[in-house]
């Protein structure tokens, strides 16, 4: 999981502090959706995407790849015909067998594989087909490397030139960043030179720089596309899964993480922990100063939290003024040192200056023995209201220890 932190939950907030010109030629580009300088940076090089973004992409990358490879998978073989047309034996034949190999690779692609769709199966994935078109193209040329080729024959072997060109105008339909764009353009650059250098040709800016720079512009185009495609999934998939006031994560996306790290760590048989927090005496802010006060309160609770979770935790408002830190990787002990750093932090003021406080319960995969995250949850939840009864502003852990934060008996 990535850190919630990074997760801008209102994507439609304007670049504040951007230039005006860069604001108006960005709003156009991403329109509808604004973008803003942290937002832009993103599309650029795939840093700083969190997990759930990654996924997303990783099967929207996957299902699209799937879609285009059934569609060449008939194509490809099917343009048999004008080959038969145009080539003598034996290189019909040959380029028969060239069109049926890459038939199959796309077939093979195209197979709904039981997979997990994991960013590494999309990269992989769309490497490998974006490699048949190039390495087409340079099987072609020795096919018909022998061959006076004119008329329609020469036409054709004109347009498998044109294949490298093909490649990366198809990238413009992933979601990428302009950095992975590069990346996967680079076969095609290099698959269009070696296939001029095959061809005889030395190489000249003057013959070959305008080619060359159409490829560029056609990746150009591509990246662009890619980078509007992944800003609008990044809005939509936040949209869905943070909460806007806190952005924190909300409870079904909460549910869909703990699930994902529970089944991660029984299948290492690694920790896991679980804290269930619940502010103490919340409604008297509601009450006494107004329900904006409140959400104000809200808002720098989960900040708070967030400073004191690691990266690679996640927050989730699991509801009204009750959140639940998911922490990866960590025994009771680790989830005590968390519970310390945050008795330092404090958990921010009430409206009044006092200290706002908040009952905590923690549970752990392996103290307490869960089979499942809903009974983590449940556990967690019930030493909450333990730490409730016991007089709040504490914490009830695995075992049965309790964590007492401030001074003061809250009643
Ligand atoms: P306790 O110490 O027993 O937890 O007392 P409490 O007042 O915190 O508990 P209770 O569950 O009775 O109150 C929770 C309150 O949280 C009720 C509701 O008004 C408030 N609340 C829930 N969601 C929001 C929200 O989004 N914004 C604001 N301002 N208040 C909210
Ligand atoms: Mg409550
Ligand atoms: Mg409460």
């Amino acid at each position: 999981m990535g850190s919630s932190s990074q997760i801008q939950s209102d994507m439609i907030e304007d670049g504040a502090d951007a230039p005006k010109g860069w604001r108006s030629f960005a709003g156009h580009l991403f329109a509808p959706i604004k973008i803003t300088w942290g937002q832009f940076f993103d599309l650029l090089v795939p840093l700083r995407h969190s997990a759930h973004i990654r996924r997303h992409a990783a099967s929207v990358i996957i299902s699209r790849i799937q879609l285009v490879a059934a569609l060449f998978a008939v194509m490809v073989p099917l343009w048999s015909v004008i080959d038969w047309y145009v080539f003598p034996w034996p290189q019909w034949a040959q380029m028969t067998s060239l069109r049926v190999g890459s038939g199959v690779i796309f077939f093979l692609l195209s197979w709904p594989w039981p997979m997990s769709k994991t960013r590494l199966q999309a990269d992989s994935m769309l490497m490998g087909m974006l490699l048949v078109p190039p390495v087409f193209y340079i099987m072609s040329i020795e096919i018909t490397a022998d061959l006076h080729v004119t008329g329609s024959a020469l036409l054709v072997t004109k347009l498998y030139a044109l294949m490298p060109n093909i490649v990366l105008a198809g990238l413009a339909i992933f979601p990428l960043t302009a950095f992975e764009v590069a990346v996967f353009s680079l076969p095609a650059f290099a698959f269009a030179i070696i296939g001029l250098l095959m061809g005889g040709e030395t190489l000249s800016l003057d013959q070959h720089g305008p080619m060359l720079w159409l490829m560029v512009l056609v990746m150009g185009v591509a990246m662009f596309s890619g980078m509007s495609q992944l800003h609008y999934i990044t809005a939509l998939v936040n949209r869905a899964m943070i909460d806007p006031l806190t952005s924190a994560y909300t409870r079904r996306s909460g549910g869909e993480a703990l699930d994902l790290q529970f089944r991660l760590a029984a299948m290492k048989n690694t920790s896991m922990a679980v804290a269930f927090f619940d502010l103490d005496k919340f409604k008297s802010i509601n009450d006494a100063f107004g329900h904006e006060e409140g959400d104000k309160a809200l808002r720098t609770l989960a900040d708070k939290l967030r400073e004191g979770l690691r990266r690679g935790d996640v927050l989730v408002r699991w509801g009204g003024e009750e959140f639940v830190a998911i922490l990866t990787d960590t025994t009771p002990e680790g989830a005590k040192i968390m519970l310390e750093r945050l008795r330092t932090a404090g958990f921010g003021l009430r409206p009044d200056g006092a200290a706002m406080t908040a009952s905590i319960g923690v549970a752990e995969r392996i103290a307490d023995k869960a089979t499942d995250w809903p009974q983590l949850i449940e556990l967690a939840d019930q030493r909450m209201y333990e730490a409730k009864r016991g007089g709040r502003d504490r914490a009830v852990l695995p075992g049965g220890e309790v964590m007492v934060f401030g001074d003061k008996e809250i009643y």
